[in-house]
């Protein structure tokens, strides 16, 4: 079949953002190509964007407004009912809004602002989000309004405010061709971030750069890599800050850098006396002299570059661990200028750009304080109202409201907290005490069988809109096909719902949602968001526009922070080593470590929907040889992994990538769903979990070994 035409959109997955030209006939899509000067991926896709847009098709796709029936009669019935006993009924979209309406409107008046919360989406689009967040603060006038970022780089950003006052990516992924050294830490960028792991690769392969890879695990990247250091986990901090210590001992730091853009270096200092790459030695188990190449090699660079992912925010001491690694910029001056940085690498295609509309309950968009009362004026000025000047509730801590009754009714527009927070068996508790709960998605998912109403949205192929990519460009994303069945853009919903709302409220105020268009929405956040006052859609045209584009005629940014940084000078903090809220111990004698695999995405909405699914059906838990040699596990037995807060069982793959001591689940797999396993204790300045340690045992369960004597209470994790 011939295609009829073919559009440019950009990839729905990751925040790598790879443009996708998708060649249509009819309805049908037949191939996805890349064009050979997209500015990001450069005509490359990884599997998921070559093949996984497939799930548009799946026939587990809901295609028109689900009521429950419950909900219908007009019972309060709290999601404790069994979906069996309450089955789904389809309705009208006028039915099923005004439900909703009327729901959150009656939730409002009884029992005030704060007993409304929403989960927002990094999937979905600028837009999307903007707009969302709008209905809750407007109309509602809570903050309690969260998405993903809390579980992923919270700790990155508050860190990243403290010390410099931004905290999105500084520079160009594409950049590291033009670095000379770079850190790659808590990152398994070749399945995370495949095409940004190209980009390295090549800077390694072609462009002679020298690649430190600091990770638990035995990644892909450690193949490039001059030197791995497999730091324990939950180290961070001794390990950066010795490498610290070697630049400050050996005078590698930039003195001229640290004068004129720095504060607060000479009491730092003083903090990073006690560690001495023998202590961090003993603490991360990384040897000492490896401490010291790095930092040589890292700090003698002419650009060095840091980037990191998930294993350095996601603990209970991740702001600390994304500091030290801040500290490693400010000490040598890699930061300003092209091929260097320091680079969060943002997982979801949209979390930089939900981050940037206010879909998070301490800043409004543009990352404008909630609770300064000039800049609640400025929002309730453009709105017509606006939340009290306090901070809201975040993801894991509006569960724990629904938990205790102050959440009472919910909206989730695209994720999926039920695959997604720690410690879900106690989690699904909380949704159980919703009084009412609406979800807005593709497919019911976990957290969808809770709910009392289900808004079907159109996917990203399906609606028009912008994402932000991991590095602040922000592309125009296009409808490839028309939405299935009634399926609506969440865009579309929003403003349906928040003028029956408003209706409802019996209130004249001046929030505007009567728009025909994204793209007015879109300038009405640049109307509030200094960073987007130059985007227009017209603008997007091509390669997209870095943010900050602060006027019509400005061209983007491509590297941030070459003259100062928002807060002025950088600052040094003070860091102390603290071990991770739990240990390995007698019982529970192995690290357990979470994250992805190339093949699937998040919690699986899309991916296990998908035919990828095929590449990667199984859930599985690495463990190394020497491990699964002392607890008589053959790669490919069953095995069960226990923690505090429950036990899943899944297949072990006894490989090399595991190192001693630690274990590794995906956490894409509802069937052996890694967070019934991780640990809810929390960062206490970001409210971030600590999915990267939890302890854990691992126990065969192959009859003939389940009858040998257990051996899992010998192991002490390294
Ligand atoms: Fe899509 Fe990310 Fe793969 Fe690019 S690297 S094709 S954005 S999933």
């Amino acid at each position: 079949m011939l295609a009829e035409r073919v559009v440019s959109t950009i990839c729905p997955f990751c925040g790598v953002g790879c443009t996708l030209e998708l060649h249509v006939a009819g309805n049908q899509i037949l191939k996805a190509t890349s064009p050979y000067n997209s500015v990001v991926n450069h005509g490359n896709l990884c599997v998921k964007g070559r093949f996984g847009w497939d799930f548009i098709y799946n026939r587990k796709r809901v295609t028109e407004p689900l009521v429950r029936a419950s909900a219908r009669r007009g019972e309060r019935a709290t999601t404790t009912v069994a979906p069996a006993d309450d089955p789904w009924e389809p309705v009208t979209w006028d039915e099923a809004l005004d439900l909703v309406a009327a729901r959150f409107v009656e939730t409002y008046r009884l029992h005030g602002p704060d007993a409304l919360a929403a989960f927002l989406c990094a999937k979905a689009t600028n837009e999307d989000n903007y707009l969302a967040q709008k209905m809750f603060r407007a109309l509602f006038r809570t903050n309690n309004i969260d998405h993903c970022t809390r579980l992923c780089h919270a700790s990155s950003v508050v860190a990243l405010q403290m010390a410099i006052g931004s905290s999105a990516m500084s520079n160009t992924a594409s950049e590291c061709i033009k670095s000379d050294v770079f850190i790659v830490t808590g990152s398994n960028t070749a399945e995370s971030h495949p095409i940004i792991a190209l980009q390295m690769k090549e800077a390694v392969r072609k462009h002679g750069a020298k690649l430190i890879v600091a990770d638990p695990r035995r990644v892909e990247m450690v193949d490039f890599a001059e030197i791995w250091l497999a730091q324990r986990p939950g180290t961070d901090v001794p390990l950066f800050s010795a490498m610290a210590h070697v630049i400050v001992k050996e005078k590698l730091y930039n003195e001229d850098f640290i004068a004129a853009r720095t504060e607060g270096f000479e009491a730092y200092v003083k903090t990073l006396e006690s560690f001495t790459p023998a202590f961090a030695e003993l603490l991360c188990g990384v040897p000492a002299d490896d401490i010291i190449r790095a930092a040589r090699l890292y700090a003698n660079a002419k650009n060095g570059a840091i980037y990191w992912a998930l294993g350095i925010p996601e603990h209970t001491h991740g702001t600390d661990n994304a500091l030290a690694l801040v500290h490693l910029a400010l000490l040598t001056g890699h930061i300003g200028r092209e091929g260097t940085g320091l680079n969060p690498l943002r997982g979801q295609n949209n979390v930089q750009g939900a981050s940037d509309a206010g879909a998070m309950p301490w800043h409004f968009p543009g990352y404008q304080e909630v609770d300064k009362p000039d800049v609640v004026a400025k929002f309730a000025a453009k709105w017509g109202s606006a939340p009290e000047p306090k901070r809201g509730l975040t993801t894991t801590e509006i569960v724990a409201a629904a938990g205790d009754g102050r959440v009472k009714a919910m909206f989730i527009m695209g994720e999926n907290p039920l695959m997604s927070e720690p410690n879900l068996h106690h989690a699904a508790e909380c949704f159980r005490k919703l009084e009412f709960l609406v979800v807005q998605d593709l497919f019911i998912n976990e957290t969808g069988e809770f709910a009392h109403v289900f808004l079907p949205s159109a996917s990203a192929l399906e609606k028009e809109g912008t994402f932000t990519n991991t590095d602040r460009r922000v592309q125009r994303v296009r409808e490839v096909l028309k939405p299935v069945g009634q399926a609506r853009a969440d865009w579309e919903i929003i403003c349906d719902l928040a003028a029956r709302i408003e209706r409802k409220l019996g209130v004249t105020r001046t929030a505007y949602w009567g728009f025909e268009s994204p793209s007015e929405a879109l300038q009405e956040m640049g109307e509030l968001v200094p960073a987007y006052a130059g985007i227009t859609y017209d603008r997007l045209e091509g390669d997209g526009l870095q943010w900050p584009v602060p006027t019509r005629d400005h061209a983007g940014t491509a590297f941030l922070f070459a003259e100062s940084f928002p807060r002025g000078r950088g600052k040094f903090h003070a860091l102390v080593y603290h071990t991770s809220a739990e240990m390995p111990d007698a019982d529970y004698p192995l690290y357990l470590t979470t994250g992805r695999v190339l093949y699937q995405w998040h919690g699986g909405t899309m991916t296990r929907h998908s035919h990828i699914d095929d590449a990667a059906p199984e859930p599985f838990v690495e463990i190394n040889p020497a491990d699964a040699a002392h607890l008589r596990i053959e790669d490919g037995d069953m095995v069960r992994v226990t923690s505090r807060r429950g036990a899943i069982e899944l297949c072990a793959r006894v490989t090399m990538k595991a190192v001693k001591g630690v274990v590794f689940i995906p956490f894409h797999y509802a069937e052996a769903a890694a967070n019934d396993l991780t640990n809810d204790a929390l960062d206490p300045r970001a409210l971030i979990p600590e999915y990267k340690v939890s302890a854990v045992r691992v126990e065969t369960t192959s009859a003939e070994a389940a009858d040998m004597p257990m051996r899992s209470k010998d192991l002490t994790g390294f």
